[in-house]
């Protein structure tokens, strides 16, 4: 016997017909004496167009004076795919139950529309199993010591199915998607990009972070945290996927890079002139996080050699900018500064790899490719395992394809 967790994505379930799909090939799929449960996102587009409703309200429904709403508005899109999954189910003749966040046991902290995951308490899904039923849980929710929902982030399906396989010790967590495993760069963009066997953990993450939005990097923090091999795979076809895991099993740690990610969701801002003293950097940094909202790369330039003034630009989700810029033009006027500028034609574009620790000419071989395509780069940033642009939008397709082919040139 074992027990066995999926996870089925908005696509994946994007119609009736899709949903039976699912039913029918985890039915396939399962020998008599399995445990299974199955974490469902929302149907289709759902979620973006729950948002889009709120914006019929008010353009900027990620305020936080809005978060706990926009919970409660997100998180029916999971309960509406759920049920009719578990009838789905129940229609080919297995016994299935819907389970919402709260009722799995998905405790989280309540800050809404980014919850963290504090513990999990699956006893109600035990007994479910125990009776023979699947146990279809909405993925992306959870509840809050208030009993309120909150939703884990875009993409929080990912981090409910890895978490829910942790907490009951799951003999496999599968996660099936529209693509059929990750690649050297998002398919969409790159037709060349080459399907890994295996990724691990901490390169993954790195590209998840960077914007692979095949996985919520969270979710691939709890299945280090839990050690849980997690096999991305397509819900359309039985191939095998990729396994991300702590290391790597067969000759792939070869490569000095493992992709390019890219990422659209950003936008700069620069605080024009302010004064070049200490503690400047941190009241306006102390601001935005006082805010909750999360800043990404960060440049400080001095103007010119005259003035004892300089810049300081960073980059913010899309989604907070409203919000961020509030902030800003707070600080800015505190701190007299020349001005705020924003810029929201922006993207990262980002390569990743364990292999590039300590191989000279990485960057620079980046560079190269970014130069050759005529891209021009505004901020560079850099950690352990990957290197980071921000160009202007526009440019993103080009320079995710000049950067691939660079490193992973067509033979
Ligand atoms: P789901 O609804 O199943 O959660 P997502 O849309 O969240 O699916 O994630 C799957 C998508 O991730 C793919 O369709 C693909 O375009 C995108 N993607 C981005 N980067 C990568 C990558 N490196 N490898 C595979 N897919 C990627
Ligand atoms: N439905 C949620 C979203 O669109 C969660 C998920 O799909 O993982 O972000
Ligand atoms: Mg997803």
């Amino acid at each position: 016997m074992a027990l066995v967790v999926k996870k089925f994505g908005g696509s994946s379930v994007a119609s009736t017909d899709k949903i039976l799909n699912v039913a029918n090939r985890v039915l396939n799929d399962k020998h008599p004496d399995d445990q299974v449960v199955v974490v469902v996102s929302a149907m289709g587009d759902t979620t973006d167009d729950l948002i889009s409703l709120a914006q019929g309200i008010d353009d900027q429904p990620y305020k936080s004076s809005y978060s706990r709403e926009m919970d409660m508005l997100l998180t029916t899109g999971e309960q509406v795919s759920i049920a009719l999954l578990a009838m789905a189910f129940q229609k080919l003749g297995q016994p299935a139950i819907s389970l919402t966040g709260s009722q799995i046991g998905m405790h989280t902290s309540s800050n809404h529309t980014k919850g963290r995951i504090l513990s999990i308490d699956p006893a109600r899904v035990i007994h479910e199993l125990d009776k023979g039923k699947i146990v279809v849980a909405a993925g992306f929710q959870g509840i809050d010591k208030h009993g309120d929902p909150v939703t884990l982030g875009r993409g929080g399906s990912d981090t409910s199915a890895v978490a829910l396989a942790g907490a009951l010790k799951a003999d496999s967590c599968e996660i099936f998607t529209d693509v059929d495993g990750i690649y050297s760069a998002d398919p969409r963009i790159v037709k060349g990009a080459r399907k890994m066997r295996e990724i691990t953990y901490y390169e993954m993450l790195e590209m998840a972070r960077l914007g692979a939005g095949v996985m919520q990097p969270r979710s691939v923090e709890v299945g280090q945290h839990f050690n849980i091999p997690i096999h991305v795979r397509s819900t359309f076809t039985d191939t095998p996927g990729t396994i991300i895991r702590e290391d790597y099993t067969m000759e792939e740690q070869g490569f000095i890079i493992r992709g390019v990610a890219h990422d659209e969701k950003v936008a700069k801002f620069a605080i024009l002139g302010v004064p070049n003293q200490p503690g400047v950097a941190h009241k306006v940094f102390a601001a935005l996080s006082d805010a909750n909202i999360d800043v990404d790369m960060i440049v400080q330039s001095i103007r010119n050699v005259e003035q004892d003034i300089t810049d300081i630009i960073f980059t913010v989700e899309q989604n907070y900018v409203a919000e961020a810029k509030a902030v800003i033009e707070g600080v800015a006027q505190k701190l007299r500064a020349l001005g705020v500028e924003i810029d929201e034609d922006v993207a990262k574009v980002s390569i990743v790899g364990a292999g590039m620790l300590g191989a000279p000419g990485v960057a620079a071989k980046m560079f190269g490719a970014l130069a050759r395509e005529k891209v021009n780069i505004e901020i560079i940033s850099t950690s352990e395992i990957s290197i980071s642009c921000l160009i202007k939008a526009d440019r993103l397709r080009a320079a995710v394809n000049a950067i691939h082919n660079e490193f992973f040139p067509i033979d």
